[in-house]
């Protein structure tokens, strides 16, 4: 079903940690699935990592991942997409916000490639 997501435990708390360690800074990555759940994180290189912006150049992601979602962090304790991270939302089918204080699946929100807020849950190891 397109409004239900599934990422693994791991990468959770992978995308949890490298948020909160980027802080102040937004950390932001490509992620794949694998059995229906996300699980893989590319960190793509020359990716800039800013206060309020962060950006992926995505000719450099490397041919042959299947990015299926992105996952970006807000420096603050609100999901609200911004008007950037819309627009960048359509080129992936799951959309990942994380918020402070980055500690659970709650500081996690998903969305689609129209904006619109989606279910995540955890898929326990296959
Ligand atoms: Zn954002």
């Amino acid at each position: 079903m397109e409004d239900e997501n599934f990422i693994t435990e791991k990468c959770l708390r992978f995308i949890l940690e490298a948020s909160k360690n980027f802080y102040p800074k937004e950390f932001i990555a490509l992620l794949s699935e694998e059995n229906d759940a996300l699980n893989e994180i590319y960190i793509i290189p020359n990716t800039t990592f800013g206060d309020t912006f962060s950006s992926i150049d995505l000719w450099m992601v490397p041919i042959g991942i299947n990015a299926i979602g992105s996952i970006h962090s807000h420096p603050n304790e609100c999901f609200t997409p911004s008007r950037a991270d819309l627009n960048f939302f359509e080129k992936y089918r799951v959309n990942l916000i994380v918020k402070k204080p980055y500690k659970c699946l709650e500081d996690v929100a998903a969305y689609n490639k129209h904006g619109k807020r989606v279910n995540l849950c955890i898929k326990n190891e296959f």
